[in-house]
């Protein structure tokens, strides 16, 4: 990783592992999941309100988890609120290829933000399911999916 991005990676998990963004209970959210990763022991609820023109008009997470994992869901709960259900769908699918393409392939960075500095966990392969964790709980909790997702 260049020098530069790897700062950016750094400061940005650092400050959103200090303090979280929407890190709270929707106390009637229309949507829910929870999700869990073995390896690094991640557990994190992602809550949704969605109104009847398919906006996220909230969304906040609760959990415990290592940094990346607590990074990740601050900036993606962030990036989501104000977008419409397939906008978020969309931002999942550039997110999952950003932190899981091959090394050496350039993503698509467009509309990602500062999400961009994932980029780096492709590095570090057992961080990708840290990095990961919050986008497969938020998208199971759009669908409603009851069953808690681990990521094995
Ligand atoms: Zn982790």
């Amino acid at each position: 990783m260049e020098q530069e991005l790897r700062e950016l990676y750094q400061q940005v998990i650092l400050d959103h592992n200090k303090s979280p963004r929407n890190f709270r209970l929707i106390e009637h959210p229309t949507n829910h999941a929870e999700g869990y990763n073995p390896l690094c022991g991640d557990n994190i609820t992602v809550y949704l309100s969605i109104n009847d023109k398919g906006i996220i008009e909230d969304i906040s997470f609760q959990g415990s988890g290592c940094a990346i994992s607590k990074a990740s869901a601050s900036l993606m709960t962030s990036m989501l609120k104000g977008k419409t259900v397939a906008e978020a769908e969309n931002i999942f699918n550039k997110f999952h290829s950003l932190v899981t393409d091959k090394l050496g392939d350039t993503p698509d960075i467009e509309d990602l933000g500062k999400l961009a500095v994932f980029a780096g966990v492709r590095e570090f392969p057992v961080r990708v399911k840290c990095a990961s964790l919050a986008w497969h709980t938020m998208m199971n909790a759009l669908h409603n999916k009851n069953e808690k997702v681990v990521t094995e």
